[in-house]
């Protein structure tokens, strides 16, 4: 049974790019834009998590959470903080969330905080632990882990940086698909990093050069102008 997720997000675009990962991953997804509705909604309907903004129209995301606190939904909550407010992420924390994560954030950082979050409250989820556990893709010579965030080419583990294995393990999912810089950009480094997509190129060459992509069983492939391609067998 896959979990439910409430998302209370004003901006739309963010809103709908957390709700589309979200669903790509197998939960179920209810977003809102505003504070008040986030609060009757999450009173009304047992989540499994919240994802929670705290500048919202109308209730700030902090009333919502302590409402929520104080009429004993103890649903866990991960709130969406600006970037440099410390005093956000404190508050947040003494309003009773249970994790945070500022902004610009990847997707890739909050699936792996959403996964955290559920594996605590639910740690006896046989069917989730059994998944963990054995958890790993095989494409050509390699085997990815994205719980251990880790790589193993002929059987060794390859040093990746975070953001490379990111990198990867999206285009591995989406074996044959051209992905945008755009994409990447979002899924990896968030929707409002501020940074050339030069960064992706840089971040996959490397990629090319650590796990020895020239070997026919599985190459990335660039497509000029627009982005990347993983070609390869998958096999999960
Ligand atoms: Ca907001």
């Amino acid at each position: 049974m896959s979990h439910e997720i409430l998302v209370v997000e004003d901006e739309p675009t963010l809103s709908r790019l957390l709700t589309y990962n979200l669903k790509q991953e197998g939960y179920q997804v209810q977003a809102v834009d505003h504070g008040g509705e986030g609060l009757q909604l999450a009173l009304r309907h047992s989540f499994d998590l919240i994802i929670l903004d705290i500048m919202l129209p109308g209730m700030n995301g902090f009333e919502v959470l302590s409402q929520l606190r104080r009429q004993s939904c103890t649903t866990p909550v991960i709130i969406l903080t600006a970037r440099n407010a410390e005093e956000e992420v404190v508050q947040g924390l003494r309003h009773g969330a249970d994790d945070y994560i500022t902004k610009p954030f990847g997707v890739a950082e909050l699936l792996a905080r959403v996964a955290a979050v559920l594996r605590r409250v639910h740690p006896d989820d046989g069917l989730n632990a059994e998944e963990n556990d054995e958890k790993v893709i095989q494409v050509g010579d390699l085997q990815i882990y994205p719980e251990k965030y880790e790589v193993h080419l002929h059987g060794e583990a390859i040093p990746l940086r975070p953001k490379e294995f990111e990198v990867l393990l999206y285009l591995v999912q989406r074996p044959g698909v051209v992905i945008t810089r755009d994409d990447l950009m979002n899924v990896v480094w968030g929707f409002d990093y501020i940074g050339g997509q030069r960064t992706v190129d840089v971040h996959v060459s490397s990629l090319r050069k650590k796990l020895e992509m020239n070997q026919e069983s599985v190459q990335i492939d660039s497509i000029r102008g627009v982005g990347y391609k993983l070609i390869g067998t998958v096999k999960k």
